[in-house]
């Protein structure tokens, strides 16, 4: 197929944005015939997904371990008919334990399986194997009965919206409490959500894809952003960097075209926008929605994440092949209701999460990539951000200075010697990843989908304007995962349901 050449040819599709939603989007059009051409406002592909060096080594953004990549498993099918299988170093963390939970006075692994953490949980909790029977026997029906998270098991009749209910009352409900509770919702970071806000669905989808299986990506090898953009090359797609999209061009309610910064337009047949919903409001006459469905864009997101980017000395860094979460109190809700992290605030939980150390020759390195993050509310980044625009030098870093020794202190708790071992090789805020990917107020996930309020934070694919739809973690569910089905989802929409799925299950062949 042609290479793009601007303004001669009526393209078939503009993807707005090179996350993994629109580079799946993309991918997707592209392996169908079509003209695809991404467009991204940064000056690197990705989004979340890119990566960046420091100190001699890489740093993911927002991709640090991926679940349910075992052949067959929900996650391999989308990646296989991607092309990205082929194309990325897949390196599994630990069977015997993928993630590590910190607590003041206990420390919990977490094996790979339903089964085998079943078992750790009835040595951990003896007195409740019948509460964790349960727990087990509830994430298996509700995992089934969930349409397009396992492409292969899609039930006849989705009935996810019967598991919309809080987590926090699920897990009274079949009498589970106190440390045990705690244990169960502690990898709530991974969706950003307090476990009464949280969906009982968007809780089991998240451990159920871990529990199958985790892998990180050796990004120093093949770097995950650079997978995406080779699958749809292949295809005869096109991406384009520094072109920011800063207007639809729209006649009669149907879109046609894009205006970038620079002035230039481009046509097109139809144009899928996968950054941020509440943006389209800034490219399109807002009176083309109505006011409810501005305000359903403008709802609560979920928190933000601060990050350090830590180069840790490898034979000294405990973490080379698990996830750790350190909470500093039992009370894991608690971490959603710090607002005030730059000032008295205690964090609540880090996260850390380390890149597999080969470089492209295969030499191990003395040192391992690994990064902490802890939450931070959406105030403090509009705080954040204020103070990067007026004080870049000053201010702003004399703050998240100070919140990176705070992670570093917090880290202590599990690592008494961390302060020897590492060298800070970054420090960025929930204010970087608004600058980057332009999400709102930084926000790691997007939009809530709350127990409380679920079908509102659900949005269709397709919008009032002709020919403009949209895709995304905030459109259906976050996460690596959720943000190709939100793409999927799409795709069913454009191509047809049964073909599409039809071809995602083919790949198994
Ligand atoms: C710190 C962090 C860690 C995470 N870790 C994990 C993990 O380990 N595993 C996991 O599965 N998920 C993880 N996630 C979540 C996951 O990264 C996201 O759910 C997913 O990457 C979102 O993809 P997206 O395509 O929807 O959005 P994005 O990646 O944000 O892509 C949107 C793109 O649109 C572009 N854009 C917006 N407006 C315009 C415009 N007008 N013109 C041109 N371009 C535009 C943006 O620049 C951006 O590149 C993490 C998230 C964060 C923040």
């Amino acid at each position: 197929m042609d290479k793009y050449m601007p303004n001669k040819h009526m393209i078939d599709t503009i993807i707005i944005g090179s996350g993994i939603s629109g580079m799946a989007a993309g991918i997707m059009l592209a392996k169908e015939g079509e003209q695809v051409l991404v467009l991204e406002q940064h000056s690197v592909t990705g989004g979340l997904t890119q990566t960046y060096s420091r100190k001699g080594m890489i740093f993911p953004t927002g991709v640090h371990r991926l679940g349910s990549l075992q052949p067959g498993q929900p996650l391999w099918y989308y990646f296989k008919y991607l092309g990205l299988l082929d194309r990325l170093d897949l390196v599994g963390l630990s069977n015997d334990c993928f993630e590590r939970f910190f607590f003041p006075s206990d420390d919990y692994k977490v094996p790979v399986g339903q089964e085998q953490y079943q078992h750790k949980l009835h040595e951990y909790f003896p007195d409740h194997k019948k509460n964790i029977a349960r727990y087990f026997k509830d994430l298996k029906t509700v995992i089934s009965n969930i349409s397009m998270y396992d492409p292969s098991v899609t039930p006849l009749k989705n009935r996810s919206l019967q598991y919309t209910g809080s987590l926090k009352k699920y897990l009274e409900s079949i009498g589970i409490s106190g440390r045990l509770k705690s244990l169960l919702i502690a990898n709530s970071p991974l969706y950003g959500l307090s476990s009464d806000e949280c969906p009982l669905l968007t809780h089991f989808l998240v451990s159920d894809s871990y529990l199958n299986s985790a892998f990180r990506i050796n990004e120093t090898n093949t770097p995950f952003s650079k997978a995406l953009v080779d699958c749809l090359e292949s295809h005869g797609g096109n991406v384009r960097v520094n072109a920011r999209v800063k207007q639809l061009v729209i006649k009669d309610k149907t879109a046609t075209g894009v205006m970038l910064d620079n002035n230039e337009i481009i046509q097109s047949k139809k144009i899928v926008f996968s950054g941020h919903p509440s943006l389209i409001l800034d490219i399109c006459p807002p009176e083309l929605f109505r006011p409810v469905f501005r305000k359903r864009l403008n709802q609560a997101n979920t928190p933000g994440l601060f990050g350090l980017a830590l180069k840790w000395k490898k034979n000294r860094c405990p973490f080379r092949e698990n996830d750790a979460y350190i909470y500093d109190s039992w009370d894991v809700d608690d971490q959603y209701k710090r607002h005030e992290i730059m000032k008295d605030d205690s964090l609540g939980m880090v996260y850390l999460s380390a890149l597999p150390n080969k470089n492209p020759s295969g030499i191990t390195n003395k040192n391992i990539a690994v990064t902490a993050l802890t939450g931070i509310s959406g105030t403090e980044t509009d705080v954040l951000q204020t103070l990067y625009k007026e004080s870049k030098d000053d201010k702003y870093k004399r703050v998240k200075n100070k919140i990176a020794e705070k992670i570093l202190n917090h880290i202590k708790q599990a690592c008494p010697d961390v302060h020897a071992n590492v060298e800070i090789a970054d420090i960025y805020s929930s204010a970087t990843f608004a600058r980057y990917t332009l999400t709102k107020n930084g926000s790691a996930y997007g939009i809530k989908k709350t127990a409380q309020h679920f079908l509102g934070g659900m949005f269709s694919p397709a919008t009032k304007v002709k020919n403009l739809f949209l895709t995304g973690q905030s459109i259906g569910f976050s996460g690596i995962h959720g943000s190709i089905v939100s793409s999927v989802n799409l795709c069913r929409m454009l191509l047809g349901k049964e073909y599409i799925t039809t071809k995602i299950i083919g790949v198994k062949k």
